[in-house]
């Protein structure tokens, strides 16, 4: 009988928990399956560029995949409830007793996997489950009273004392016998998803360049990254999102690499800082777990729900397209449009100013940016928006609202990043970036083409406050 690995955003042979013990284990060939499923992605808001970046990632897997002799199926339906009939009919047709994959951790991906689990194992087909996303489990991390951490510095203590032993890499997978299965064709095109204007071109596919950009990273940048991740003109951060959320990287690998550069004091604590950033992601992955709601459209402050959010769509659409009259903000929104990249202060910037200057529902612009998003992730962009809107557990104070003329002056001082994303506004002085009177007045002078301010900055920030004490 043969062994059925079932990939899913973990798309790589290297340091694959499920596919490294699977390649252990079978005792007569593996296969590889991936299930696309159109109709759960579109309802999930996944991207058109993050779908092309696992069709693009799936091929270079089933290549990798083909040298240890486990050939990578296709099969296709429309959503996660049918996800259980086609891999227990896959199984049986190709003679399998028995499934391995990795934990996803999303409210309906339990689901699917816990009928998946129940549906093989009644049909007598064994069924293992690895932690893999994380570097450690959503399930260990708890306080003294077994309750879990809503604060991310005391979970990051614990975290640190444990994540030694769960990082530990697994390597490649066995080579396994023939097995005289063909691999299937990775499609080109999904019903539903428009690849036409995908730009990855910045994120090339495969583990081999994930692991190069991983080098290149520990070499050049992570000595600076606790003073250049903040500046979004220079390459001060990994850039490895699109890689990590699709699972082309592991998390134990980036982390083995920070740990591999210590040495010089200063590429200590850019490691150390860079270290603390995978804890962030392993953190808001603890927060969706025991706390699912999250994930379906709740605030984890609950008494948030009772904001009078506003609803004009024409703030919302000048926010969406980069048309606010606010340098950095247009900035950022043109970035996310253009390349499905946005660099963090940004999405912090422009998350911020939608959810408190705007004073629009932070699920809105949660969702925008996930139907953008190459590296959208569930627990990372909802643990984002609900720091920068306030109503997430270790969220920003709601009193603390980034002015962002103040944010472009410290982090794009000469505005060059403002510069390249907004190209009317390249004749404009930098200090006139920074500063709303002087940017008017040049902007009559010179006539310039762009917009004029969604909204007062000050009445937006005074809106914003008066919303949030109300509800103190
Ligand atoms: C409103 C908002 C939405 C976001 N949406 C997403 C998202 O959908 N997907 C996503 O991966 N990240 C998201 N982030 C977190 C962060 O912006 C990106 O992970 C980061 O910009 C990716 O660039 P990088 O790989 O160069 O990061 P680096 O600075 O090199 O960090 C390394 C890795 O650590 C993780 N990481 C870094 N910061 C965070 C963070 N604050 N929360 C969780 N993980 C983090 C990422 O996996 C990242 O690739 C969001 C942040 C905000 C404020």
């Amino acid at each position: 009988m043969s062994s059925l690995v079932w990939f899913r955003r973990d798309l790589r042979a290297t340091d694959n928990k499920a596919l490294f013990q699977a390649a252990l284990e079978a005792t007569d060939g593996l296969i590889g399956l991936f299930v696309i499923t159109p109709q759960q992605w579109k309802s999930h808001d996944d991207a058109d560029c993050k779908v092309k970046f696992w069709l693009d990632n799936l091929r270079e897997l089933s290549l990798t995949l083909a040298k240890y002799r486990i050939p990578l199926r296709i099969e296709t339906c429309d959503s996660y409830a049918e996800v259980p009939d086609v891999i227990t009919k896959f199984a049986q047709a190709h003679h399998c007793d028995s499934l391995y994959f990795n934990r996803e951790y999303e409210v309906h991906e339990v689901r699917r996997d816990n009928l998946v689990s129940q549906e093989c194992e009644s049909g007598g087909i064994a069924v293992r489950r690895f932690h893999d996303r994380v570097l450690v489990s959503p399930h260990e991390i708890k306080t003294k009273e077994g309750k879990f951490y809503s604060v991310f510095t005391p979970y990051r203590k614990v975290w640190e004392t444990k994540v030694h032993d769960w990082a530990v890499s697994v390597g490649s997978p066995k080579k396994q016998p023939e097995s005289g299965l063909e691999a299937s064709e990775i499609p080109t095109q999904i019903a539903g998803f428009d690849f036409k204007d995908c730009h990855n071109d910045a994120w090339k596919p495969g583990e081999k360049a994930a692991l190069t950009r991983l080098k290149q990273f520990s070499q050049n940048n992570i000595e600076g990254y606790s003073e250049a991740r903040n500046i979004p003109s220079v390459d001060g951060t990994s850039f490895l999102s699109p890689y990590l959320a699709a699972g082309v990287i592991s998390p134990r690998q980036c982390l083995n690499e920070a740990l591999a550069t210590e040495g010089e004091a200063a590429e200590q604590e850019g490691a150390k800082q860079w270290i603390s950033e995978l804890c962030w992601r392993d953190f808001y992955t603890h927060v969706m777990v025991a706390v699912p709601r999250v994930s379906m459209h709740q605030p984890f402050k609950l008494k948030t729900n009772a904001l009078n959010w506003r609803t004009d769509s024409a703030d919302f659409e000048a926010w969406a397209n980069g048309q606010t009259g606010y340098p950095i903000v247009d900035a950022g929104m043109r970035q996310l449009n253009q390349t499905g990249w946005m660099h963090n202060r940004l999405r912090m910037v422009t998350a911020m100013f939608l959810t408190k200057h705007l004073l629009i529902d932070w699920r809105k612009g949660e969702r925008y940016f996930m139907q953008k998003l190459i590296d959208g992730d569930l627990s990372a962009n909802n643990g984002g928006w609900q720091w920068s809107a306030s109503t997430g557990t270790d969220s920003v104070p709601y009193f603390r609202i980034f002015n962002p003329f103040s944010q472009s002056k410290r982090f794009d001082v000469e505005g060059a990043f403002i510069k390249q994303m907004c190209p009317e506004l390249r004749r404009v002085p930098s200090a006139a970036l920074h500063d709303p009177k002087k940017l008017s007045k040049v902007i009559e002078e010179k006539g310039l083409e762009y917009p004029d301010f969604v909204v007062d900055y000050k009445e937006g920030r005074e809106r914003a406050l008066a919303a949030f004490k109300s509800l103190t």
